[in-house]
């Protein structure tokens, strides 16, 4: 009865995406924030910035406009695929116990090299710059 409810409510709507999902939590954590903050002007801001992220994903979620959220959720991907690539990069190195991992100072390449091996000279293999680091 129940299921059958909620079938026919979202039938033909475009339903839930990735940006919806990261609304609804950001809506949380706002919501949870403007609680905790004991700063008023702070504190009312985020709560009125948690209800209009909610309701936001609300209208998406019952949206017919197929065509208009999903180029929305395609925008939004297209913002955070870098962001999450990079941190999941960022978490491997930290996870590399062996290797230590330096930035050229000339062309910003990221270099590995072995640990614990005190200071070594680095020999960049984009642009041949050579640079001195302690391991
Ligand atoms: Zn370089």
């Amino acid at each position: 009865m129940i299921r059958n409810f909620f079938s026919r409510l979202m039938y033909g709507r475009y339903g839930s995406d990735m940006l919806s999902l990261v609304l609804v939590c950001g809506s949380l954590i706002l919501w949870l924030l403007s609680g905790l903050i004991q700063v008023d002007a702070l504190s009312i801001i985020l709560w009125a910035l948690s209800y209009a992220a909610m309701i936001w994903s609300i209208f998406r979620m019952f949206s017919r406009n197929y065509a208009k959220r999903r180029a929305e959720n395609d925008r939004f991907m297209e913002l955070v695929t870098p962001m999450i690539s990079k941190f999941q990069r960022k978490r491997a190195q930290m996870r590399d116990k062996d290797h230590a991992y330096f930035r050229c100072p000339s062309c910003g390449q990221t270099l590995r090299v072995p640990k614990g091996k005190n200071r070594i000279s680095i020999t960049c293999r984009n642009c041949g710059n050579v640079f001195q680091k302690k391991t």
